[in-house]
């Protein structure tokens, strides 16, 4: 099977029609890594476009929960807190039903893969850098998990010891995964955080295993635009220009 894997889009619908528009043709499934909601203008086109597609399984991330009403926005700083309250606020009922019934990670897509937000042992957990793997290494139920949540492209090998095989770079970076045991975060459709403003998305064939993290450039100006208009914190929209 051939998955297209999406996390962090973020409301960001100029972002997930690029990786849409990129992507056609190069998968059959969909796998969507969470937080659907939260910073960008388009919550609700967002949610029903990815509604629309064939997906094959979904988690909840940090923002949806919040958005959701299913845990408390304490945890968030104070840009954060106001576009999450902003979502809650436009988002038809029946998205928020749909947000609120979202499951938690991880997920099993088969036996050499599973998805979650965070980590395989706490959703809402950042994995960074290998002391950050090495904590996750027991959880680890399959071969290949693939998280997010970090909004950084990032490779890390878990056997013989954890290794981060960095830096992700290129419109098309093939993840150099053999028989071994991977984390491998995608990226960030709707707000990428390492520089690289462009879109970014996986693409995972399970047979044979293959996986490619891909870039694509968006209308970025259109969603800065959005942002503002909604009365959404300026920085939202900077920095998406800015990759940051
Ligand atoms: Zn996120």
């Amino acid at each position: 099977m051939r998955y297209l894997v999406l996390s962090d889009v973020h409301a960001n619908l100029e972002a997930l029609s690029a990786v849409l528009d990129a992507s056609a043709g190069e998968w059959e499934q969909v796998l969507v890594l969470g937080d659907l909601v939260g910073y960008g203008a388009d919550p609700n086109a967002v949610i029903d476009r990815v509604r629309a597609l064939p997906v094959a399984a979904m988690v909840r991330g940090n923002h949806d929960k919040v958005a959701a009403g299913l845990a408390s926005v304490d945890s968030f700083n104070h840009v954060a807190r106001l576009a999450i309250e902003w979502t809650t606020a436009v988002l038809t009922p029946e998205n928020l039903r749909w947000l609120a019934a979202l499951p938690q990670g991880p997920v099993a897509i088969d036996a050499m893969t599973e998805i979650c937000h965070g980590a395989p042992w706490d959703e809402d957990a950042y994995l960074f850098d290998e002391r950050d793997v090495e904590r996750a290494r027991p959880s680890l139920a399959r071969p290949l998990s693939l998280f997010g949540h970090t909004h950084v492209p990032s490779i890390f090998r878990i056997e013989p010891s954890v290794e981060a095989m960095l830096p992700v770079r290129g419109e098309r970076c093939r993840v150099p995964i053999d028989d071994g045991r991977y984390l491998v975060n995608c990226g960030a459709v709707g707000q990428p955080r390492d520089s690289d403003p462009r879109a970014a998305f996986g693409l995972l064939d399970s047979d044979p295993r293959a996986l490619t993290i891909v870039r694509t450039p968006y209308d970025v100006a259109t969603a800065q635009t959005k942002i503002l208009h909604a009365g959404l914190p300026a920085v939202l929209a900077q920095r998406l220009a800015l990759g940051r």
